[in-house]
Order: structure tokens, then sequence, then C-alpha cells
């Protein structure tokens, strides 16, 4: 999808369900990832795909 290729080499931002944390990786990470750890309180946070293009659109417009 080309939204997600023009933006692998850009820095997006999640955010933590559980404790809000902020966390901040390249666009061919959440493109790739299905599910990551939080850093600060462990959750296992599982990214839809869905959830990845709303990340991405919100990168687009920054
Ligand atoms: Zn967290």
């Amino acid at each position: 999808m080309g939204l997600f290729n023009r933006l692998l080499d850009k820095d997006l931002t999640l955010q933590c369900p559980s404790c809000r944390a902020k966390l901040v990786r390249k666009g061919s990470w959440v493109k790739s990832v299905a599910i990551f750890t939080c850093e600060r309180c462990g959750e296992k946070v599982r990214l839809s795909y869905s959830e990845k293009l709303e990340i991405f659109r919100r990168g687009a417009s920054n």
C-alpha cells in the first residue's frame, strides 16, 4: 500500500493502550510488527491492520 511504503523511513508514534506510554518506531517496523511489548508496563500490545493504518495516517499528516 502506497501510504505504508512512503513512510517506511519515517518515525511514527505509537501509544500503549494500557499505560499511555509513547513509543517511536520507524514505519518499516510498524508495518511488519504484529505484537509489541510496552517498555514501560510490559503489556503485550496487538496491532491490527486498522490500527496500523491510523498510525500511518497520523504520521503522514505531520
Ligand atoms: Zn504500557
